[in-house]
């Protein structure tokens, strides 16, 4: 229920435009396929997604020779969904059989919601019973340190940190080694957030992997992207440029409670071939939820 509250804008975008491009109409033609086009790409589907949406359906139409309308919406859910991936059940839970802590380490752009991200992510582990120790690894801002200073403080969990302008791969091994210190189950490392070129942000991200892993051989075990869901676009670019610069393992898309444009998730995910694995869906501590595909698809059609 939440999921379609937090949805809503897009929902009702992609619906009612659906619902225009097939009324009136008794079967799947071209002007309905044209409007679909239109439906997806001004949903941010992204523009190789929605071609490849398109065409799938076109496929069925000459397949099935009469295909009706009443059918595009199960047939689109069919194809959306199977283009979207999900991750199954992390080894988080599994941390007596890796006797050290799991590693998340978290990438992206300043602004799009990393911090908070982080945040939300360390209140659900900690009430899922979880020991979770932060890192302040964006040592460029004073303010990146402080406002993930303000989460640990309210969700109650260590977090290490140096001066601003320290060097980020020295606070991951400490946060790393603190963890290990202390027992932890999961650390949530921050990293830098400010835009550089993809040769820099390579060169600082391997640095930070290479490390932590002097502490933990096997670390990073995650590295989660996230991504601001209603920049379209800009997302798309930003998850290009960091699947290059590092390996990104997961993706967590934010902010799709303020946009229209919740069909970025669909095209990022089909792009990328990486799996979403949160979405965000406000600014309170609780919306942050597990993305699911079957849930996700039909917030869109129900
Ligand atoms: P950072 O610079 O990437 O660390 O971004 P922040 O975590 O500071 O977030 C930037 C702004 O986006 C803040 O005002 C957050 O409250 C807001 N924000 C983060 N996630 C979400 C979300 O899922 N939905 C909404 N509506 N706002 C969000």
């Amino acid at each position: 229920e939440k999921l379609d509250q937090g949805l809503e804008k897009s929902k009702s975008n992609f619906f009612s435009k659906l619902g225009k491009a097939v009324a009136g109409k008794s079967k799947v033609d071209d002007d309905v396929l044209d409007d679909l086009e239109e439906v997806l790409i001004s949903s941010d589907v992204g523009v190789s997604t929605t071609i490849k949406i398109i065409r799938r359906i076109e496929d069925r139409v000459a397949k099935d020779k009469y295909l009706g309308t009443e059918e595009l919406n199960a047939i689109l859910r069919e194809e959306i969904a199977s283009l979207l991936s999900e991750t199954e059940d992390d080894n988080l839970t599994k941390k007596p059989e890796l006797g050290h802590p799991h590693v998340i380490m978290v990438v992206g752009v300043n602004g799009v919601g990393k911090t908070t991200t982080i945040g939300k992510l360390a209140n659900q582990f900690k009430n899922q019973g979880k020991k979770v120790v932060l890192g302040a690894g964006d040592t460029f801002r004073a303010a990146a340190i402080d406002q993930l200073q303000i989460w640990a403080d309210r969700v109650d969990v260590p977090m290490i940190k140096q001066q601003m302008g320290s060097d980020p791969a020295s606070v991951a091994f400490d946060t790393v080694q603190s963890a290990v210190k202390q027992n932890a189950d999961v650390v949530l490392l921050d990293t830098a957030g400010r835009l550089h070129n993809k040769v820099n942000l390579m060169k600082e991200l391997t640095k930070v992997k290479r490390v932590m892993q002097k502490v933990i051989p096997s670390a990073p075990h995650e590295v989660l992207l996230v991504l601001d869901g209603s920049t379209g676009q800009n997302a798309f670019e930003q998850a290009k440029q960091f699947s290059a610069a590092t390996e990104v393992t997961a993706l967590a898309i934010t902010k799709l409670d303020g946009t229209a444009k919740g069909g970025v998730v669909i095209g990022i995910s089909d792009q990328l071939q990486v799996p979403v694995k949160y979405i965000g869906v406000g600014e309170g501590i609780d919306d942050l939820q597990d993305f699911n595909k079957i849930e996700f698809v039909d917030s869109f059609f129900n």
